[in-house]
């Protein structure tokens, strides 16, 4: 029988206990200890099947409570766990002492620090208590937010409610993925309702057919940071039972599932999140009295719409669109997440119009007072009637970036095209390399061993004996056996065998044997089944008797992706060997909770995109945390961090156009690496039974890797690059209402008009005893000379005539224009280097409140051309 419905009775706590309260309501004990073995305590059982404070608490008998609550050794435990908590939540932390030395500078230093960052997201994966994740993405915006706490940074984050989260990943007798949607019900998670007053706030969006959305608003406390999360999910989107309602049956159910539906229900959920997440944040800060964020971070395009809800904002205050949006930008920042083509969102435009303009009358009535077709041209890109999310948070965002450095080069390259007329190289598009949440993702072993202080870890772990580092490591893989072994059972179990064909299950793997880790989502480009191009030879290192080598797999297929789908069973049919199945596991329904054993108890950490699909990855990160070396192909972030010392490069085939042969490669050279280099490594032994060499790439990677692929270093990253500055952007475009937007706003107005007229009608030079005196004739239309900026490019030149590693010369204006009318611009310039040289001169927009010379995306070069000095 199912229940119709559900409710969750909460038994009051004793007095004593009270403190459990915000101890299980704040997400805080996802990374905190003690503050887990409380309720470990509590009930051993439950805690261990749930890992859930809250479940914890609902299921304990109260008897069980009552007895705690007289256990004076509990109750002190209690409290020391909940000052601790209040604590962490005052402390200034690194942020409020960065603030405290940028403020003692000078006197509008202060502009800096932003009172208040606005983190967006689709997706958070903070705990398996909130399964409001996918994978990689989510993974990441929880980490960001756990920094950000530790660090103090005054951050909120805002995403959507999914009543079922993503699909939780079963698998049939036959091996085929299947999908299952369990209803997550926020009373029973670690969420407040959002009220003003005893009233909910609820936020409305205007739809096609005069309907209108509306989302109540869940707020978890991650840490110290507030994370709103809207729900549509409630009575006031029900049908109109007298049917003048069109189209809002499905309005209910926008936020049933993440990543779930159809372009339009995507279409929606993004409108929702952009639009009605800033609405939300609105009403929290006006509730709470916090400060507003002046900072708004759109992690990946599907949080675009933010921008333009704050353009109509400011635009209802009675700025001009221009005005508005040079607020917004210089404000706003953007983070690309794929090179993959088919991960970035676009929608066909009329979907789009539907919504922004569904009358057609041109203002649009979801962003009230904003001209649809301005709106709809931010997402312009080379396909007519595509209205792209990327290039929108490019051109809404001032700052901009990559998760990786590999991946900033590649996205300056993907979208090279917003900034025509400069090279990829200087396409404003930087990079901050993903991190992971070390309190998070270091286990339990390794950060008792450093007292759980992630600073003085490098040390501690450089100072350790190889048998305490070995030994360390041996009990987590042992861990992490005995894990598997459970989970294959329970997934044989699903599958419809019996007890009894499964007595296998029981005694698979070997706490002993070099084991190598895999999981992430089944994309095609992570190439899930590349270990499988020679199943022969992949058998041989499997089941060799000396060496032996087992094998955890683990990864999610999007439920549309039957590719995805058909690489898996792949892989679950060739673990069934009997033969094999002792030594190679599929476990389903990769989450957090699985994936915290795997990081800890894997050797190996073996990670093949196609370079250079990956834009970062971070889950060898998570394994090196833990001292796993990873054994990647150089993508994303290994191809910046991998030294020799902290792991293997699998050789790349990049380049080769037939992608079979390429896999045959690539396969090919992972093999030759596993055979001759890694299984020797892990089994070359000591006296002791200590692989001393192996232990020693453990202690680099612990050491030297460690600090680098933390959140934190991250998150400061994020600060000192991009938040501060955006934070100082927007005092100067808004101070004295607006007057710096309103110039910028108006210069970009004048400069892209009067671009076509920028011509570089001549350029001379003079040879000097030390140098080159360069002069250009340049015809500004009605430009002034102060108005743009001339410079000198010079350096090395190749025989195509490409200029490399340049330097570049500001040019002055001379006080007088030539006979033709041109303003004429000289400098003189010492070449830095000698050889073949070249130089070339080009013209540039200048404002002060541009951010990057490429910003705007207007350039003149000379035509052809420039001279070649000797
Ligand atoms: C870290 C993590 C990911 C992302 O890993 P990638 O290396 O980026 O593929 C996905 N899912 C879970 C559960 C994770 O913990």
């Amino acid at each position: 029988m199912k229940a119709h419905r559900r409710f969750t009775v909460r038994v009051p706590l004793p007095a004593e206990l009270a403190a459990l309260g915000p101890l299980s309501q704040n997400l805080r004990w996802a990374w905190h200890a003690p503050t887990q073995d409380l309720f470990a305590t509590i009930d051993p059982d439950r805690w261990s099947a749930t890992g859930d404070p809250l479940r914890v608490l609902a299921d304990t008998d109260p008897a069980r409570l009552t007895e705690l609550a007289a256990d004076a050794a509990f109750v002190a435990r209690v409290t020391e766990a909940h000052d601790s908590l209040e604590q962490y939540l005052a402390a200034p932390q690194w942020f409020g002492r960065y603030a405290a030395e940028l403020t003692d500078g000078s006197a509008d230093s202060g502009d800096r620090i932003p009172p208040g960052i606005a983190y967006f997201s689709m997706e958070f994966g903070i705990s398996e208590v909130l399964p409001i994740y996918s994978g990689g993405l989510g993974i990441l915006a929880g980490d960001h937010l756990k920094a950000a706490s530790d660090l103090g940074l005054p951050l909120i984050g805002v995403g959507l409610f999914y009543r079922s989260g993503y699909f939780r990943q079963g698998l049939d007798r036959d091996g085929w993925q299947v999908e299952r949607y369990p209803v997550n019900d926020p009373g029973e998670r670690p969420l407040s309702l959002l009220t003003d007053g005893d009233t909910p706030v609820i936020v409305e969006i205007s739809m096609p057919g005069g309907a209108t959305l509306s989302a109540q608003v869940w707020v978890a406390e991650v840490g110290r940071i507030p994370l709103l999360l809207l729900d549509s999910d409630i009575a006031l989107n029900d049908p109109d039972p007298f049917g003048q309602q069109p189209g809002s049956a499905d309005l209910r159910s926008v936020t049933d599932r993440l990543y779930g539906g159809d372009q339009e229900h995507r279409i929606v959920q993004e409108i929702l999140l952009g639009i009605g997440g800033v609405r939300a944040l609105r009403e929290y800060v006006r509730i709470t009295g916090r400060p507003a964020p002046t900072v708004f971070h759109m992690n990946e395009g599907h949080a675009g719409f933010l921008g333009v809800e704050r353009i109509r904002e400011l635009v209802a205050t009675g700025l001009d669109f221009d005005t508005a949006e040079a607020v917004v930008r210089a404000s706003n920042i953007f983070t690309t997440h794929t090179p993959v083509p088919a991960g970035i969102d676009r929608f066909p435009t009329d979907l789009l119009n539907r919504y922004l303009d569904p009358d057609g009358a041109g203002r649009s009535r979801l962003l009230p007072g904003l001209p649809a077709s301005t709106v709809a041209e931010l997402g312009d890109e080379a396909d007519p009637g595509v209205f792209n999310m990327a290039h929108m948070g490019f051109r809404l965002g001032q700052r901009s970036n990559g998760v990786s450095q590999l991946h900033g080069a590649v996205s300056r390259e993907m979208f090279a095209d917003l900034w025509p007329g400069f090279d990829a190289a200087d396409v404003p598009i930087g990079a901050v390399t993903n991190g992971v949440h070390g309190p998070t993702w270091v286990s339990r072993e390794w950060r008792d061993l450093a007292s759980g202080d992630e600073d003085s870890a490098p040390e501690v772990y450089a100072g350790l004996a190889a048998a305490t580092i070995w030994e360390t490591h041996e009990q987590l893989r042992a861990d992490l056996v005995d894990e598997v072994r459970r989970r294959a059972h329970a997934s044989g179990r699903e599958r419809g065998f019996t007890d009894a064909e499964l007595g296998w299950a029981a005694d698979i793997f070997d706490p002993a044997a070099l084991t190598i880790g895999f999981a992430r989502r089944a994309a095609t480009y992570k190439r899930l089944t590349l270990m499988l191009r020679d199943p022969d030879r992949m058998r041989a290192i499997l089941t060799d008797p000396e060496r032996p080598v087992q094998l955890v797999i683990a990864g999610k297929a999007h439920p549309a992706d039957d590719g995805g789908k058909a690489l898996i069973q792949q892989v679950v049919r060739f673990t069934e060997d009997p033969e094999l199945r002792d030594r190679i596991v599929f476990l389903p329904d990769y989450d957090i909770s699985m994936a915290r054993h795997i990081y800890a108890g894997c050797d190996v950490w073996l990670n093949n995109p196609v370079r250079p699909m990956e834009a970062c990855g971070t889950s060898g990160m998570k394994s090196a945390l833990n001292g796993g070396l990873n054994l990647s192909i150089l993508d994303g972030w290994w191809d910046e961090m991998a030294d020799g010392e902290n792991g293997w490069a699998i050789p790349s085939a990049e380049g080769i156009a037939d992608e079979n042969r390429r896999d045959d490669l690539e396969a090919e050279a992972l093999y030759t690496l596993l055979e001759d280099t890694v299984i020797p490594l892990f089994y070359r032994r000591d006296e002791n039974g200590l692989p001393q060499r192996w232990i020693e790439m453990m202690r680099h990677t612990l050491t030297r890797l460690g600090p680098q692929v933390l959140a934190s270093r991250m998150v400061r990253d994020y600060t000192t690059e991009l938040y501060c500055p955006a934070a100082q952007a927007y005092v100067a475009a808004s101070a004295d209402s607006y007057a710096g937007a309103r110039d910028l706003a108006a210069y970009r107005q004048t400069v892209e008009t009067g671009w076509s007229s920028v011509l570089v009608a001549g350029v001379d030079d003079e040879q000097l005893e030390d140098g080159l005196c360069v002069t250009a004739h340049v015809a500004l239309g009605d430009l002034a000379p102060d108005a743009v900026s001339v410079q000198v490019i010079l350096g090395r030149v190749t025989d195509d005539g490409d200029l490399v590693e340049p330097t570049v010369v500001e040019m002055r204006p001379a006080p007088d224009r030539d006979a033709s009318g041109r303003a004429v611009f000289s400098a003189h310039v010492t070449p830095p280097v000698s050889g073949h040289l070249g130089y070339t001169v080009r013209v540039l927009p200048r404002h002060p409140l541009l951010s990057h010379e490429a910003e705007l995306g207007l350039v003149r070069f000379p035509a052809p051309a420039g001279a070649v000095a000797g």
